[in-house]
């Protein structure tokens, strides 16, 4: 079991009458890139809340490296090692791009957020010069004093996974990366995503584009109106026809 770094056990969360996760069963191994797939509306989101302490399970528990996540607020489960990227992008839109990225390693390693003035918080030359290290990675050093609210929906995305990059998480979680991208930051996107699996960084991706999950994936689990109804590398779940049923009857 020591190759398990994610554990979700018969996790279930209703909203009102709406059953959005029954009973969810899921291991996550280390080093694996699992992919979560499924049609709108699946739950696929609601489990990464879950996951990540931003929505308490009605039932059930999470637990990542032998600590139990459930009841935790999500800056400790982010101080733990679990590092997301969200549906929306999560960052400070009147900071420059590399103060974001400090942002995220002041987070990590000081927890949830102590207010001091911003001025004295960028102030560590070794932590600014990390920060640039993490954007040239992503390919947005260039941008590295824009203002973040003038940076492209594709590059605050990359952003984001700069911030994640930083806090050296052994979790990743990414809730559909390349949504909004052209194909070309996509495709720059994904490769991005294979030179971190190289350095053996766990991941999670939720995904619509089936052209991201089978360039990454190498283990996928399909969710379908808040249940899993298939699990299995790509080359079982492309065949499936349950898998098939769900997207095209969905
Ligand atoms: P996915 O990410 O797979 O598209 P979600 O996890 O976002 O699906 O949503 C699963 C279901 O739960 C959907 O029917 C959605 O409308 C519902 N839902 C999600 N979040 C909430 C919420 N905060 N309140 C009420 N319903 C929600
Ligand atoms: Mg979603």
């Amino acid at each position: 079991m020591e190759d398990i770094v994610l554990n979700v056990s018969d996790v279930n969360k209703s909203f009102g009458g709406l059953r959005a996760l029954s009973n969810i069963n899921l291991q996550i191994e280390q080093g694996r890139t699992h992919a979560v797939i499924g049609p709108n509306g699946a739950g696929k989101s609601t489990l990464l809340n879950v996951c990540v302490g931003r929505l308490p399970p009605d039932t059930g528990s999470v637990v990542f490296d032998g600590q139990v996540l459930t009841g935790r607020q999500p800056y400790e489960i982010n101080q733990l090692g679990v590092a997301r990227v969200f549906q929306t992008p999560d960052i400070f839109l009147d900071l420059t791009v590399v103060q974001n990225v400090e942002i995220a390693a002041l987070a990590k390693r000081d927890g949830a957020f102590k207010f001091r003035p911003f001025k004295s918080m960028f102030k560590d030359r070794e932590l600014t010069g990390e920060a640039e290290h993490m954007l040239e990675d992503v390919g947005l050093l260039r941008m590295k004093d824009e203002h973040t609210g003038n940076l492209s929906r594709g590059d605050k995305r990359r952003l984001e996974l700069a911030m994640c990059l930083i806090q050296h998480p052994r979790l990743l979680l990414l809730d559909e990366p390349t949504a909004g991208m052209s194909r070309h930051d996509t495709n720059r996107t994904i490769d991005l995503l294979k030179r971190i699996k190289e350095r053996g960084m766990t991941k999670v991706i939720i995904e619509h584009d089936m052209h991201v999950v089978f360039s990454l994936a190498d283990w996928i689990t399909v969710l379908a109106q808040g249940t899993i109804i298939a699990e299995g590398t790509p080359d079982d779940i492309r065949g499936n026809p349950k898998v098939q049923e769900a997207y095209l009857g969905g």
